[in-house]
C-alpha cells in the first residue's frame, strides 16, 4: 500500500466517523443546524461507502456509478449553505435558489451524464466552485465576526470547507485534463479537510477545553474588578458586558431576585432598575424550573414578549440560574441574533459563568455587610475615643477650678469678711476659660464633621487678618514677628474660621516652642496661591507622625508627657476649615529644629499694576480682567 492510499484510507475512516459522530449528535440533541450537518457528512460518508462496495463488488466504470457518486457529492455544498443559513445572516434568497441550483444539477446530471459526462462534470465544478466558494468564504466571515471557542471552531469549519472544496476541485481536474496528476492534492486536501472539520464539529474535550480557557480567563479577570464596584447597579452592567463578551454574544441580561417578593430586577436600557414578575421573559422561566433553558426562536417561545425580543435583536436566548447552595440569587441570559452555532459549548460556559456570578454577587454581599459591620465598629470606636480624650482632658481643669472654688468657698464659710483671694480668683478663671475652650474644642470638631467649614465667604486681604491675630496676642504681652507684603493678598475665606486657624497655629507654636525664639509668621503669593507660614524653633514634629498630627484626637510621642497640652483637636479642626477652602495644610521641619506649618489657599491674581507695571496704580483693574488673569 502506498502512502497517498493509507492517506485515502484514513480520510475515508474519518469522514465516516465524523459522519457518526454528528448523527448522534443530531440523534442525542436534535435541531436544524445538527440535521444540516448530518446532511453534509451523510453526503460524503455515502460517497465514500458507495465506492467502497463498488470496489469490493469489482462494479468498474459504471456511467450511473459516477452520476451517483457526482450526485451525492453535490449535496455537500448545498448543506454547506444551509449551515451557513444556520448561524448567520444570509439574503433571504439563498436557499431557495440553493434547492432549485441542487435540483438542477441533479437531473441535470441524471439526463446528461451517459450522453455528455463531461458537461455535468463541468457543471459539477462549477457547482462546487461557486455555491461550496460562497460557504467556505460565509464560514470565514462568520468565524472573523464571533469570539471565543466559536471563532476558533468556525476557523475551523471554514478551513475544512476550502480544503474540501480544494480537494474536490483537483479530483475533476484530474480527471478531466489528461496530463495532469492531482491525485497527491486531492488526497491529503480530503485527508485535512476532514481534519478540520474534526476540530470544527466535533472537537474532542481537551481541546474544547484549551480553548475555552483565555474567554474564561478573561471572564474572570474582568469581573474581579468588579467586586470593588460599590453601586450594585454598575456590577451587574459590567457583568453583563462582560459575559456577553465572553460569549461574543449580542447581549446579556442578568435578573437578580428580591427576597420576599415574587419578582426579578433587571437593569434597563437607561441603566434604572425595573422589575418583571419572577417568570416573566425566558429567563424568568429558567429561574423559575432552576433549570437552563434553551430558545432558538425566542419570539415564538414567548410571544407575550415578543416586541421586546425583537428590539432587542435576541433571536435565541439561552438562560440559566443563578444559585448559591439553594439560595436562587437570580438568572442569566445571553442573547444573540442567530442561533448560536455550537449550542452544548455555550450552554456549558453560560453554566460556568452563572456559577461564578453566584459566587461573585454573593462576595459582593458579604464584602457589604462587613462595611456596614466595620463602619459601625469605627463609630463605635470614635465615640469612645471621644469619651475618654473628652473625660481626660477635661477632668484636669474641672479639678482645679472645683478645688479652687471648694477652696474659695471654705474661706468665706470661715471669715466672711477676709478679703478676695485675687490669684485664687485668677486661677478659677484661667481653668473655667481653659474648659470652656476644651469644650468648644470638643464641639466644634463634632460641628464640622456634620456639616461644611465655610459658612460665610468673603473676598479679604489676608493680610489683614495676620494683622488682627497679631494684635490680638500684642495685647496678651506676645509679639511674635509677622512678615506680610506690601500688596494685597486677597482670597476669599470664612473670615473667623481663617483667624481661627492662623489663632491656632500660634497657640501651638507657643505651647510647643519650648524656650525657643518666638514663632515668626509669614504671608506670601505663591502662584495662584496665599501662602501662610508659622515657623517655630521648638520640638519639631518626629517625622513619622507629620501626616498623623492633623487626625483627630492625635497627640505626637514627643509631647505626650507633657503637662498641660490639648486634646489633640486643634490640628484636625484647622484641616478640616483649609480644605473645605480648597487648601492645604502641611508641616515641615524648621531647618535647625522646630516646625514649619504651612497653609496654601486659593488666592486671586496680583492687582493689575503689579503684574502689569505699566497700568497706572491709580486704575483699579477691572473684576473681569482679573479673572482673566486668574485663568
Ligand atoms: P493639641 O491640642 O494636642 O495641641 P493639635 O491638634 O493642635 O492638638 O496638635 C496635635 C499634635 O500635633 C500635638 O499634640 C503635637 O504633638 C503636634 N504639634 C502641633 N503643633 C506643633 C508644633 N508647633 N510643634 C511641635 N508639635 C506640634
Amino acid at each position: 500500500m502506498t502512502a497517498l492510499e493509507l492517506i485515502s484510507l484514513a480520510s475515508q475512516a474519518l469522514f465516516i466517523g465524523l459522519f457518526v459522530a454528528v448523527l448522534l449528535r443530531a440523534l442525542t440533541r436534535p435541531s436544524r443546524a445538527a440535521w444540516d450537518t448530518v446532511l453534509l457528512f451523510g453526503s460524503v460518508a455515502a460517497v465514500v461507502a458507495l465506492v467502497l462496495a463498488a470496489d469490493w463488488l469489482r462494479l468498474g466504470d459504471q456511467p450511473w456509478l459516477t452520476g451517483l457518486v457526482l450526485l451525492l457529492l453535490s449535496v455537500a455544498p448545498y448543506a454547506m449553505i444551509r449551515l451557513v443559513d444556520d448561524f448567520s445572516r444570509t439574503p433571504p434568497w439563498l436557499l431557495p435558489f440553493g434547492a432549485v441550483a441542487f435540483a438542477a444539477v441533479g437531473v441535470l446530471g441524471f439526463v446528461a451524464f451517459a450522453t455528455a459526462p463531461q458537461l455535468y462534470e463541468l457543471v459539477t465544478i462549477t457547482w462546487f466552485l461557486g455555491v461550496g466558494g460562497y460557504a467556505a468564504y460565509a464560514f470565514a466571515r462568520a468565524a472573523v465576526n464571533s469570539r471565543g471557542i466559536t471563532r476558533r471552531r468556525m476557523t475551523a469549519v471554514a478551513l475544512g470547507a476550502v480544503l474540501f472544496i480544494g480537494a474536490i476541485v483537483a479530483a475533476f481536474v484530474d480527471a478531466l485534463a489528461t496530463g495532469v496528476d492531482l491525485e497527491a492534492v486531492t488526497q491529503l486536501g480530503a485527508f485535512f479537510a476532514v481534519i478540520a472539520f474534526f476540530l470544527g464539529f466535533a472537537p474532542p474535550d481537551w481541546i474544547r477545553r484549551a480553548w475555552r480557557e483565555p474567554d474564561l480567563r478573561r471572564f474572570l479577570e474582568r469581573s474581579l474588578q468588579l467586586s470593588a464596584l460599590r453601586d450594585e447597579r454598575r456590577a451587574v452592567i459590567e457583568i453583563q458586558h462582560a459575559a456577553a463578551a465572553a460569549f461574543g454574544a449580542a447581549g446579556a441580561s442578568i435578573g437578580l431576585a428580591v427576597e420576599g417578593h415574587p419578582v426579578l430586577r433587571y437593569v434597563d436600557a437607561s441603566g434604572e432598575w425595573i422589575e418583571y414578575p419572577d417568570d416573566a421573559f425566558i429567563a424568568g422561566r429558567a429561574f423559575r424550573e432552576q433549570r437552563r433553558v434553551v430558545a432558538m426562536d425566542a419570539a415564538g417561545a414567548d410571544p407575550e414578549h415578543a416586541s421586546v425580543y425583537r428590539r432587542n435583536a435576541a433571536t435565541t436566548v439561552i438562560a440559566a440560574p443563578v444559585t448559591s447552595d439553594d439560595r436562587r440569587i437570580g438568572v442569566l441570559s445571553v442573547f444573540a441574533e442567530r442561533a448560536p452555532i455550537f449550542v452544548e459549548d455555550d450552554l456549558w460556559l453560560l453554566e460556568l459563568l452563572a456559577d461564578h456570578i453566584a459566587v461573585l454577587l454573593e462576595s459582593r454581599k458579604l464584602a457589604a455587610v462587613e462595611s456596614t459591620l466595620r463602619a459601625r465598629e469605627e463609630s463605635a470606636r470614635l465615640k469612645e475615643e471621644f469619651l475618654s480624650a473628652a473625660a481626660h482632658d477635661l477632668r484636669t481643669p474641672l479639678t482645679v477650678v472645683l478645688g479652687q472654688a471648694e477652696l474659695l468657698e471654705r474661706r468665706v464659710a470661715r471669715d466672711p469678711n477676709a478679703p478676695v483671694d485675687a490669684a485664687g480668683v485668677t486661677r478659677l478663671a484661667r481653668e473655667a476659660r481653659r474648659l470652656r475652650d476644651l469644650v468648644s474644642e470638643l464641639l466644634d470638631a463634632q460641628r464640622l464633621e456634620q456639616g461644611a467649614a465655610v459658612m460665610d465667604p468673603v473676598t479679604t486681604d489676608l493680610r489683614d487678618i495676620v494683622e488682627e491675630v497679631r494684635l490680638r496676642f500684642h495685647d496678651l504681652g506676645i509679639d511674635f514677628k509677622a512678615n506680610v507684603p506690601d500688596t494685597p493678598v486677597t482670597a476669599t475665606v470664612d473670615v473667623p474660621r481663617f483667624e481661627q486657624v492662623v489663632d491656632n497655629l500660634i497657640e501651638n507654636a507657643l505651647k510647643y516652642g519650648a524656650a525657643g525664639p518666638l514663632p515668626e509668621v509669614k504671608l506670601e503669593r505663591d502662584n495662584g496661591a496665599a501662602r501662610l507660614t508659622v515657623v517655630d524653633h521648638g520640638l519639631g514634629v518626629p517625622e513619622d507622625e507629620r501626616e498623623r498630627i492633623f487626625d483627630r484626637f492625635y497627640r505626637a510621642t514627643n509631647v505626650q508627657a507633657l503637662p498641660d497640652t490639648g486634646i489633640g483637636l486643634g490640628l484636625y479642626i484647622c484641616r478640616r476649615i483649609v480644605e473645605s477652602h480648597g487648601g492645604r495644610i502641611w508641616v515641615e521641619p524648621t531647618p535647625g529644629g522646630g516646625s514649619t506649618f504651612v497653609v496654601s489657599v486659593p488666592a486671586q491674581s496680583a492687582p493689575a499694576h503689579e503684574m502689569q507695571p505699566e497700568t497706572p496704580a491709580s486704575v483699579p483693574a477691572a473684576p473681569g480682567a482679573e479673572a482673566i488673569a486668574d485663568a
